[in-house]
């Protein structure tokens, strides 16, 4: 007894899209609940499987023998027969896989049409050039796509009657053109096959259903599964759905369209779509005739407008989901012949979560989990401001979402140097290459006139979070005339732009832009993620200004600040440098004196921003040689000054060697006075820091003499840090704000290190809080970044109040890979080979590095059991690192601005999937 492979769609099960295919079993869902589909049935993927893997070119035992006993029971329901001359079943052949393939396959229509039955046919309808318009579509269709005919052959003969009838449209045609067509094509296929075409309907449909079953390893959708990802166990081959024909093309009272049940550009709750009345489906795809907005259906078919308004009802009732479907009108009556989840962007998705739960369709978890929190960060970028009304120059691809205006540069040298003069730059090129991407660095946006949406830099924008416009054609590019060409409009280098990497438009000028608005819907949607998350969000935020954006995108505190962004300012960075070079610990407590009220202020007003939520401080990481010049741009100056030297008598007039005289920010480039002895102590000074650097220099910084070890040996450093963030707490105090403050440690290994530290705070808190008479509220704890700190995790929690996992620098000592040389150099091979199946710094490595988690935070917990645990690397923004921490008991992810409504909603998804 061998396996039923073919089910109508009265039995078939509408939830196995696995065996069924997407499309055939929504035709059995639709019709088993009622909504008016053709009979039809499905031959199942199974029986694909079992056909591509035999030898022989048979399909399994029993189906041609099913699909006769499917097939009397649609004789039945229809009252026509398969290959009867008087009133004759016509089908169509369609494929369908689990996971939805848009156009991959091709459609049979009008299957079951020969010689005999056309005839049938013309006398059922009346219709002459009905018939034959059928008949030489049929021809075709199966020529091609069941017999692998190329459509010129086609083409040629239909376009020779074409031109002997004089007739332009294809609905220009007369009866008796379309019976010409037919013949030809029925020769073009006999020629081509050496065999006249197959008259009898149950070999035209055994080649048809071989043909699609075969397609499925075929080049397109072999490509296109590759292209997306799309792994044989997601979709296991392909159904082949056999649906009775009905007809859109039957006269003023008959049309066919698609619609979504709500708008899927704005999530509004109304019906969108498109129809052509007189019309076959294919018709509305080809773009041989302009659809009308389905709006204008209540004008043309009242009644066909009222049944497709409950049509639309009873499928998002059914599958609580915003419906993508396909209808025809034959002579009156409605039919549906697909349907499918609607795809919508962000916005849209966020809208009809909101409204559905409101309106009770779906419950609030459905309305969270339907929704991938990736998604959400396309709707946080600065868009085109809506008030200002502006014509577009040019159009292109959306590429990389967004929008920016700056000055047009023609390559990447000049906009890293535009950039470094703190010029705003749009780099425009034909098309970008990887030697290009010091360009994208110091661009604010890319504009290409050719390439699509996965060229290099659509794909390498993307990565980096900034607009690009690929592909805008009506752009020509001169890089050598540095200019570009639209129409009559000319754009030199330096010209003001505006792209918008959403729409994919480009103005001339700087067109005013908006900070993208956090919409009413996604306040709603985010808050009810708040509620089931266990994890709380908190931001990665170096300044007040960072810190704003955070708590706008519903930050519950600050997890990561920087303080070496602080340092790095131009007003303090001479002060910094100052405290580098210092020669004794009296004069680097000087410079430091000088940089305590700077940070005091700094943290001042992110603890007044952020209270009551808590701010969490970390101490200086990164080596200290990272403040300072390079060697090679030392060395580079010193040169200069010596060839200075030997050029300068007494006085002279120079220009544009001021800076390398100057320690302060001054304007230079301007003619001025030089005395050599200026150039002297100039050359002194370069010198001096040129020793410094070499002294300072590391073979390998990362594992250096950075983080702790820095506090350890240069203790007034973390001192003066320590006393700016207490003294800051101290001021918010007096002002009776509510503020949590936490201090912690980077490069942390060993709990000595840990309380050396401690000491330093104690102190400096027990003087702060004797004068101010009573305790102050603050928490210290530990960076878990080092190998060692996960196996001391008990040591260390005595210690601290908390852990934060900095998992780029534990997955590089976890892996003992260098970020950089890891990228550059060998993920990528190891990525193709399949050594490693995702780059361990992009994809949190739980494993390896997620085990060292686990057992830090075991063991952390066991010495304190209130340890609070939270991440601040890279991974805290990614959905899938999110679930990870949530499994492993993490309290809190730390991320950067625009990832917190992702990871706010990914928080929720790990919570409702546990
Ligand atoms: P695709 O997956 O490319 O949308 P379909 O199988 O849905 O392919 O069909 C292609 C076109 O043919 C669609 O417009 C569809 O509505 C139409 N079509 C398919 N089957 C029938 C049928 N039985 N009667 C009328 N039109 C049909
Ligand atoms: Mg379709
Ligand atoms: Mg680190």
């Amino acid at each position: 007894m061998s396996k039923k492979m073919v089910f109508s769609f009265k039995e078939g099960d509408g939830k196995n899209k696995h065996l069924l295919g997407g499309k055939g079993a929504n035709l059995c869902e639709m019709t088993q609940i009622g909504l008016n589909v053709p009979p039809g049935f499905v031959i199942s993927t199974e029986a694909c499987l079992a056909y591509l893997d035999s030898d022989t070119d048979e399909l399994p035992e029993g189906v041609m023998d099913e699909v006769h006993e499917q097939m009397k029971q649609v004789e039945q329901a229809t009252g026509k027969g398969f290959g009867d001359a008087e009133n004759p079943l016509l089908v169509s052949v369609r494929s369908g896989s689990a996971m939805s393939m848009p156009g991959m396959m091709d459609t049979i229509l009008n299957l079951g049409l020969n010689a005999r039955t056309l005839k049938g046919e013309i006398k059922q309808t009346g219709d002459e050039r009905f018939g034959y318009d059928s008949y030489r579509r049929f021809i075709q269709l199966f020529g091609k796509v069941a017999l692998g005919i190329a459509d010129e052959l086609f083409d040629e003969e239909f376009n020779k009657v074409k031109e002997s009838a004089h007739v332009t449209e294809d609905v220009g045609l007369s009866a008796d053109n379309l019976r010409d067509i037919s013949e030809r094509f029925l020769a073009v296929v006999e020629k081509a096959t050496g065999r006249p075409f197959p008259e009898d309907p149950y070999e035209q449909l055994e080649i048809a259903v071989k043909a699609v079953f075969r397609s499925w390893m075929g080049k397109r959708a072999v490509d296109y599964r590759r292209e997306f990802n799309i792994t044989p166990d997601m979709a296991n081959g392909t159904a082949v759905n056999v649906c009775t024909m009905v007809f859109g093309n039957r006269g003023d009272d008959s049309a066919t369209g698609v619609a979504f049940t709500r708008n899927p550009a704005t999530g509004e709750n109304k019906l969108y779509g498109e129809y052509l009345v007189n019309a076959q489906g294919e018709d509305v795809v080809a773009g041989i005739r302009t659809p009308k907005p389905i709006d204008r259906l209540a004008d043309e078919m009242p009644q066909m407008a009222k049944e497709i308004e409950e049509l639309r009802q009873k499928l998002e009732a059914h599958y609580h989901e915003v419906q993508d479907f396909e209808f025809t009108i034959e002579r009156g009556v409605l039919y549906c012949l697909q349907t499918r989840n609607g795809k919508m962007n962000a916005a849209a998705m966020v809208r009809t979560s909101v409204e559905m739960e409101k309106e009770g369709l779906i419950s609030r978890d459905q309305a969270l989990l339907r929704i991938a929190p990736d998604d959400l960060e396309q709707m946080l970028y600065p868009r085109i401001d809506p008030n200002v009304r502006v014509t577009p120059l040019a159009q292109g691809l959306p590429a990389s979402p967004g929008a920016a205006s700056g000055h047009v540069v023609f390559d990447a040298d000049r906009a890293e140097a535009e950039a470094k003069k703190g010029r705003t730059v749009i780099l425009m090129r034909e098309e970008t290459k990887p030697e290009d991407i010091h360009g994208f660095f110091a661009s604010k946006g890319i504009l290409t006139s050719r390439g699509g949406k996965t060229s290099h830099a659509a794909v390498v924008a993307r990565g980096m979070g900034k607009p690009c416009v690929a592909g805008a054609e009506g752009i020509s590019v001169d890089v050598q005339l540095r200019e570009a060409f639209v129409g009559d409009t000319v754009i030199r280098e330096g010209d003001l732009v505006t792209i918008d990497g959403t729409s994919g438009k480009v103005y001339l000028g700087a067109v005013p832009t908006v900070e993208a608005d956090f919409s009413a819907e996604l306040n709603i949607l985010l808050g009810w993620a708040d509620e089931v998350a266990r994890l709380s969000v908190m931001a990665n935020a170096d300044t007040a200004l960072d810190a704003d954006r955070a708590l706008k995108y519903g930050a519950k505190g600050i997890g990561l600040c920087r303080t070496e962004r602080m340092f790095n300012t131009t007003d303090r960075l001479p002060v910094v440098i100052e405290m580098i070079m210092a020669e004794t610990t009296e004069h680097r407590k000087h410079s430091l004196n000088k940089l305590l009220p700077m940070q005091r202020q700094d943290f001042q007003e992110l603890f007044e921003t952020m209270a009551p939520y808590p701010v969490t401080i970390r101490l200086l990481d990164p080596p200290i040689h990272e403040f300072l010049p390079s060697e090679q741009q030392l060395k580079d100056d010193l040169a200069y000054l010596q060839q200075l030297r030997d050029s300068v008598r007494g006085l002279e007039v120079l220009s544009g060697t001021m800076s390398l005289l100057q320690t302060e920010n001054e304007e230079f480039f301007m003619p001025q006075m030089v005395e050599s002895r200026q150039v002297e102590e100039a050359i002194i000074k370069k010198e001096t820091m040129l020793k410094k650097v070499k002294a300072l220099y590391e073979t390998n910084p990362m594992l250096g003499h950075r983080g702790v070890r820095l506090g350890i040996t240069f203790p007034e450093i973390y001192e003066m840090q320590i006393r700016a963030i207490l003294e800051a707490a101290v001021e918010c105090d007096k002002k009776g704000l509510e503020i949590h403050p936490k201090i912690k440690v980077p490069q942390v290994c060993t709990a000595q290190e840990l309380l050396y530290v401690k000491e330093i705070v104690d102190r400096v808190s027990a003087e702060l809080e004797e004068g101010l008479g009573h305790k102050l509220e603050f928490q210290f704890g530990t960076m878990i970044e080092v190998v060692r700190a996960c196996m001391r995790a008990d040591s260390l929690a005595k210690q601290a109040n908390f852990f934060s996992f900095g998992t780029n620098d534990l997955t590089q000592a976890t892996f003992s890979f260098s970020r950089e040389d890891a990228e550059n150099k060998f993920l990528p091979l190891y990525n193709e080979r399949g050594i490693l199946q995702n780059n361990p710094f992009d994809v949190l490595d739980e494993k390896g590095v997620g085990k060292l988690m686990e057992l830090a935070v075991k063991w952390g917990r066991e010495r304190r059991p209130d340890l609070l645990v939270g991440i601040c690397g890279e991974h805290g923004g990614h959905p899938r690192s999110i679930h990870f921490c949530h499994r492993i008991g993490l309290d809190y992810v730390s991320c950067s601005a625009p990832r917190i409504p992702v990871a706010r909603l990914a928080a929720a998804h790990a919570a409702l999937m546990e």
